[in-house]
């Protein structure tokens, strides 16, 4: 035994590894900082629902301001948030910071749905709740029911009954629940099962080469066919063009969200692209056509 420890110990001091842990330690000193001062920042993408082409929500993703890097991607930094002591910090800033951007619309005029991510160990946290309420409770004139929880099946939800306990308190105050990047997972049927979801979220990697991979197409169809049995409508994400969105319509998804409609885009151009939307829709053949 004591030679196998001594054969660990050997590992500690693996020099890659040693640099690893060191940059992941001064990255999470730097993230800390970042939170401090307010260097995060929501961008947010439209959904969209075919039928009318109206937009049902915004989806809220972090991208963090860095003074000297410029806009800093959320795949650069969340691995290495995930599972240190910044992930909840950082999870309830996005909380609070989508509820606070949701009432400054709503006192601009439009009382705008947003989709919030969140990571399986700040869900499971056992503040999560009612950290949740006491947001809502501080601004009141939010409706919970224009929230959406949009969670990643993954290992932290593997205590299941835990899981379904907790979002089924978030649907009772009023929220929905989305399964994001549904069929990447290895649990997804079992998740699909139990778990109370509202909307089953295709993920992006099988819609991308969709038109043009069987493959690919083949998946969508069915995790289409299968949210439609459990009565979950279907949301496909990674929608890069009109063609794209016209083929999810005939295989019988009815939501929409990518690049092919808007990229994520800063708080404050969100208004406008929405009133250039409302009046594409009455003007742009291809986005008519989606309709039909
Ligand atoms: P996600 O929740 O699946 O979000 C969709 C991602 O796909 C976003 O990347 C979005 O910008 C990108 N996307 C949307 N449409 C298209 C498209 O047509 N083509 C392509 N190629 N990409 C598209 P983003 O913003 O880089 O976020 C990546 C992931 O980081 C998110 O995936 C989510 O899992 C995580 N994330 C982002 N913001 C947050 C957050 O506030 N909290 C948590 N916990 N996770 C977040
Ligand atoms: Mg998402
Ligand atoms: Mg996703
Ligand atoms: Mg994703």
């Amino acid at each position: 035994a004591a030679k196998e420890k001594g054969r660990n110990q050997f590992h500690i001091f693996d020099p890659g590894q040693y640099a690893f842990r060191k940059e992941r330690r001064n990255q999470l000193m730097e993230i800390s900082r970042a939170l401090e001062n307010e260097e995060f920042e929501l961008y947010f993408q439209p959904q969209l629902r075919m039928a009318d082409c109206q937009v049902i929500a915004f989806e809220a993703l972090i991208r963090w301001n860095h003074p000297e890097k410029g806009l800093i991607a959320p795949g650069a930094f969340l691995p290495a948030v995930a599972n240190s002591h910044l992930e909840i910090p950082l999870g309830q800033w996005v909380l609070k910071e989508a509820i606070h951007q949701m009432n400054r619309w709503r006192e601009a005029g439009e009382a705008l749905a947003v989709s919030i991510n969140i990571s399986a160990p700040h869900l499971m946290d056992r503040k999560f709740v009612d950290y949740l309420e006491g947001y809502l409770q501080s601004h009141p004139e939010v409706s919970p029911g224009q929230i959406t929880l949009e969670v990643l099946e993954s290992t932290a939800l593997e205590d299941t009954k835990r899981a379904s306990n907790v979002l089924a308190r978030c649907q009772s105050l009023g929220l929905q629940v989305a399964l994001d990047d549904f069929g990447t997972g290895f649990s997804s049927l079992t998740y699909l099962r139990t778990l109370p979801v509202d909307v089953i979220k295709i993920d992006q990697s099988f819609v991308r080469n969709m038109l043009t991979d069987a493959n690919d197409r083949a998946i969508v169809e069915s995790v289409i066919f299968l949210a439609q049995r459990f009565d979950h409508p279907v949301l496909a994400e990674g929608v890069e063009t009109m063609d794209h969105a016209a083929a999810l319509r005939d295989m019988g998804c009815n939501l929409v969200q990518g690049y092919g409609i808007a990229r994520p885009m800063p708080s404050g151009a969100v208004l406008e692209w929405l009133q250039h939307w409302r009046r594409q829709i009455e003007s742009r053949k291809e986005i008519q056509q989606l309709q039909a």
